[in-house]
């Protein structure tokens, strides 16, 4: 018997292997010239004094964004949150993006007395719990860290996209982030799935293995699973709660 199959859909997953018509190929170069013209801006706007930053995820989106700025070397800080409870596939990412572009990333993590008091008042998987406690989890390991980590800073990007979810349907390509206090730059704000893969696939980028295997966004590990096929890209998150309610608070507007 396979039992790997048992644990995960065998990698078949056809939304990461978009068919490169001339037409895509055509719409992905504009999008990612706009975007890189987007960064660019960006660095003349903020670049001095490391006032801006970018919060890698290492999810598609995030690594178009990654590709960007490593090949065209802008000088953009790239951070990321190790929550400690990421996939074993993210951290085989970390190190082939090391590798692919001879570069360390910077890397923050919970502080570890909130994680060791949060896990022994609630639980080691509390997160399945209440959204509360999934939200409190969330604090400690992701919130508490961005903090730490755009302290100082006057604007952010990110790879969002409105298309993601129906709490994302108002990103814009930049706005402003009220409940972190600066400037959020969002570059791939009007790409669709399609053309983060084409641009992918084009330009051959690194990515999580799981993609393949039906995770279209991907968190920590015990919040993520596979996604059926016509699913929302964002129902593999915290698939217990209501839709309205999931983000873990990294992109959570004010207002
Ligand atoms: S995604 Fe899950 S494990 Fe990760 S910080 Fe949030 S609740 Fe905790």
């Amino acid at each position: 018997m396979n039992t790997v199959s048992l644990l995960r859909p065998a990698a078949t997953n056809p939304a990461t292997r978009p068919e490169l018509t001339d037409a895509l190929r055509a719409t992905v170069d504009a999008k990612a010239a706009a975007a890189l013209t987007l960064l660019r801006d960006a660095v003349a706007e903020f670049g001095h004094d490391g006032e801006l930053a970018f919060a890698n995820s290492f999810g598609a989106e995030d690594m178009v964004l990654t590709d960007l700025i490593l090949t065209h070397r802008l000088p953009i800080e790239i951070f990321s949150l190790d929550t400690g409870r990421l996939p074993a596939e993210t951290y085989t990412l970390i190190g082939e993006v090391e590798q692919r572009y001879d570069t360390k990333l910077k890397v923050y993590f919970p502080d570890a007395s909130a994680v060791e008091n949060f896990v022994r008042s609630h639980g080691i998987n509390a997160f399945y719990d209440s959204v509360e406690l999934r939200k409190a989890c969330c604090g400690v390991r992701k919130m508490e860290p961005l903090r730490r980590a755009l302290a100082g800073k006057k604007a952010w990007i990110t790879g969002l996209r409105a298309a993601q979810s129906v709490t994302r349907t108002g990103v814009a390509l930049r706005e402003f982030d009220q409940a972190n206090g600066l400037e959020k730059l969002n570059p791939l704000a009007d790409w669709s799935e399609a053309e983060v893969w084409a641009y992918i696939r084009r330009h051959d980028v690194p990515y999580n293995a799981l993609h393949d295997q039906f995770y279209p966004s991907i968190g920590c590990a015990p919040c993520t699973r596979a996604i059926a096929l016509g699913e929302d890209v964002r129902a593999g998150r915290w698939w217990w709660e209501d839709p309205a309610s999931k983000e873990c608070g990294l992109h959570v507007r004010k207002g």
